[in-house]
């Protein structure tokens, strides 16, 4: 039942609980957050379930970045239902947020406690966000995310990548470490190379995909993805990230040579016939796939096209990157033309504008043309600068906030085994896989340095510039909510 349908029940039966209640989630989906809250109040007021709807109402706020409203809903909802798991995280998460870290830590532990220990990934999820709020160095929390190089080998010769020219495979006892750890894993990001080359990665990713907590990203030219791999894909708790870099024909194959066009709309068409045929209870998750556009001198002028391509597609979001790693022509951010940076970011703000409460969710990379480095501006950034509150902090608490949580989240393991803790950092490496453990790397010497660092607000010392510099929003920062 969609919205229309639910306020025509409701002309009938305007007190009716479950249906204001129904209408308040659906509000929430389309992000229209006043009339959301009004109606899980009605609900509330008219019998349903008080310390659930008031969750509901409380994650709004901190979706919103409205803490202490947030707070204020979460203290009335754990009146009702004190020894809630959900209801401890979230204020651990809301304390957090407002500077209190030793309530936020104390709410946590209380959730640590609540959790059985047979259950891996949340013992071990509630211990790390503990584990944040300590500020400790040397966690005995496990890693929650990885993002992998599995190979360079790579069948295209793409103009803006020289991966294939640095022979890399990961090595198996890597991959076995890896997937010891699948249990603890929220996310994990396969890329290449081309990993639909890889012999062995079928069956590492249907062995992911039984983890139900595990959400997997796979980054791909898409053009091997045959009806075994569409159906297998389509029924996992996964994103398909293709690589299109034109939404042309002939731009697209002079961009990515090697490539077809016709091979790329053909496995796009093939993965929306399998996404509509309805999934079986046991499959977990949500599907979902995204583009990556690596923007350059030859498609800057089509940006908005993307969007279109996108939404007539089915693609779920679309993500601008810069070209790196290119110094020539192509690269239109160091050697910029007349007109290029007016027009990139007429395109980036229409297609913001378009994304806004649309159906494709827009992350802009893109620096700016002015030489200013690249940034996240994703949904979560909007989201940050939307709100009048998300700055504000308990004052009477308030601790130095920790800028980024990546390291204690999260290791990034690129080509020739070197581990960073995240995609962007661009700082000392953590440790590399050949020497190493991926335990071992996970408290190294540089690993802990990084926490310190951010612990003693001294980014500068290892950490990226960009990340300091206000302009990165929390998502980037491993600080999203959730
Ligand atoms: S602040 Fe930036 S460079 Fe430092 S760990 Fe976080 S993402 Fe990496």
């Amino acid at each position: 039942m969609d919205i229309e349908d639910i306020k025509k029940e409701l002309e009938q039966d305007p007190e009716n609980a479950d249906l204001n209640a129904r209408l308040g989630w659906e509000y929430e989906k389309i992000k229209d957050y006043d009339s959301a809250v009004r109606h899980l109040n009605k609900a509330i007021e008219n019998g349903f379930d008080a310390g659930h709807a008031l969750i509901d109402i409380a994650r709004i706020y901190e979706n919103t970045g409205r803490y202490s409203e947030a707070l204020g809903e979460l203290g009335r909802a754990s009146g009702l239902k004190a020894d809630s798991l959900e209801i401890q995280m979230s204020l651990g998460r809301l304390c957090r947020e407002t500077g209190d870290y030793a309530a936020s830590g104390k709410y946590f532990k209380k959730a640590y406690e609540a959790v059985p220990a047979e259950d891996l990934f949340l013992k071990n999820k509630v211990l790390n966000e503990m584990e944040i709020s300590q500020k400790k160095t040397v966690l005995a929390s496990k890693v929650r995310g990885f993002g992998v190089n599995l190979s360079n080998k790579c069948d295209l010769r793409c103009k803006m990548c020289q991966i294939w020219k640095t022979p890399w495979d990961m090595p198996r006892k890597t991959i076995d470490e890896i997937i010891k750890l699948f249990p603890y894993i929220e996310v994990v990001f396969w890329q290449g190379g081309e990993v639909f080359l890889l012999d062995y990665f079928r069956d590492l990713f249907r062995k992911a995909a039984s983890f139900p907590n595990l959400y997997q990203v796979i980054v791909t030219h898409g053009l091997l993805i045959d009806e075994n791999w569409a159906r297998d894909l389509t029924r996992a708790n996964a994103t398909l990230l293709y690589s299109v870099d034109s939404t042309e024909k002939q731009t697209y194959e002079s961009i990515r040579k090697g490539a077809d066009f016709d091979t790329l709309l053909r496995s796009i068409d093939l993965v929306n016939r399998h996404r509509e045929v309805p999934r079986d209870k046991d499959c977990h998750g949500k599907f979902e796939t995204a583009m990556n556009v690596v923007v350059m001198r030859s498609n800057y002028r089509e940006l908005e096209r993307f969007m279109d391509f996108a939404e007539e597609r089915g693609f779920d979001h679309l993500h601008f990157l810069p070209i790196e790693n290119v110094e020539g022509p192509e690269n239109i951010f160091l050697n910029p033309e007349p007109g290029a940076a007016e027009r990139i970011e007429t395109a980036v703000s229409a297609i913001t504008a378009r994304s806004s409460g649309g159906r494709v969710r827009f992350y802009n990379w893109l620096p700016r043309i002015n030489g200013q480095k690249s940034c996240c501006t994703g949904p979560e950034r909007e989201k940050e600068q939307s709100s009048g509150e998300s700055g504000k902090r308990n004052t009477a608490c308030a601790e130095q906030a920790l800028l980024c949580y990546w390291p204690w989240k999260h290791m990034f393991i690129e080509a020739e085994g070197w581990v960073r803790p995240y995609a962007i950092c661009t700082g000392e490496y953590v440790g590399n896989v050949l020497d190493n453990s991926l335990q071992e790397i996970w408290n190294s010497e540089k690993m802990q340095e990084y926490r310190r660092s951010i612990i003693e607000n001294r980014p500068q010392d290892i950490c990226d510039p960009r990340c300091f510099s206000g302009v990165m929003s929390k998502e980037c920062l491993g600080r999203s909510i959730g």
